[in-house]
């Protein structure tokens, strides 16, 4: 359970944050939205940084989501009943993506999707902002300029990758729209791993290292 310290921002270490920031970003979650989000102390800077990348990753979770689940169809029904603004872009977005059949990994159809490239950019800021706001909120720290952070994308959820984060803990927002696992190492309190799971449709996974650290030394978090 976070204690929640509240004074600082917890993405910079700004003192008296004046906003809370949603992680995930709210607008991932269809509504009416669960009450169990969790929010960090953010200031009015880092808050507003977020929203562009947050709005295309929202966009493309919809679209790669499909609309098999109770969650994701009302996610992808929202997108369209949204602003002007947002269909453009669901429309603009769509116009990229080629219709596609949703398996599972061992190859059963599961429902009817949209495949193609993310903005691997918008994907790896919203990422990275929701490990470095989830290590604030489950240890109290801000990480700040002290740690690199690095993404995964992982297109499947690989039995690999369940073994490797099987003793680390485990949280579930809005009934498993998004649950998430993460570990710290003992002796290393700025190595940290994450793997993200969104409407049980897609993974992404990232690890903190200190900036000092080489890349080959990271521990290994399945294929990126
Ligand atoms: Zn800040």
């Amino acid at each position: 359970m976070s204690r929640g310290r509240a004074d600082i921002c917890g993405y910079c270490g700004t003192l008296s944050p004046t906003t809370r920031d949603h992680i995930p970003p709210k607008g991932i979650f269809p509504s009416p939205r669960p009450d169990d989000l969790i929010t960090v102390p953010s200031c009015a800077s880092c808050n507003q940084s977020a929203s562009r990348s947050d709005e295309l990753f929202r966009a493309y979770l919809s679209l790669h989501g499909g609309v098999d689940t109770a969650s994701t169809s009302r996610l992808w029904d929202q997108a369209l009943d949204g602003t002007p603004h947002n269909r453009r872009l669901h429309r603009r977005l769509l116009e990229g993506l080629e219709p596609v059949w949703l398996t599972t990994p061992s190859g059963v159809i599961h429902g009817r999707g949209y495949g193609g490239p993310w903005d691997s950019d918008a994907h790896d800021t919203t990422i990275e902002r929701m490990i470095r706001g989830l290590y604030f909120h489950h240890y109290d720290e801000v990480l700040g300029t002290r740690v690199r952070v690095k993404v995964h994308w992982l297109r499947s959820l690989e039995p690999t990758l369940l073994e490797a984060t099987a003793e680390c803990d485990q949280r579930s927002v809005g009934g498993g729209q998004f649950v998430y696992r993460f570990g710290r190492a003992s002796d290393h309190a700025l190595h940290s791993i994450w793997l993200f799971e969104f409407h049980k449709r897609h993974w992404a996974g990232g690890q903190t290292a200190p900036v000092e650290f080489s890349d080959e030394a990271h521990v290994q978090l399945g294929s990126g």
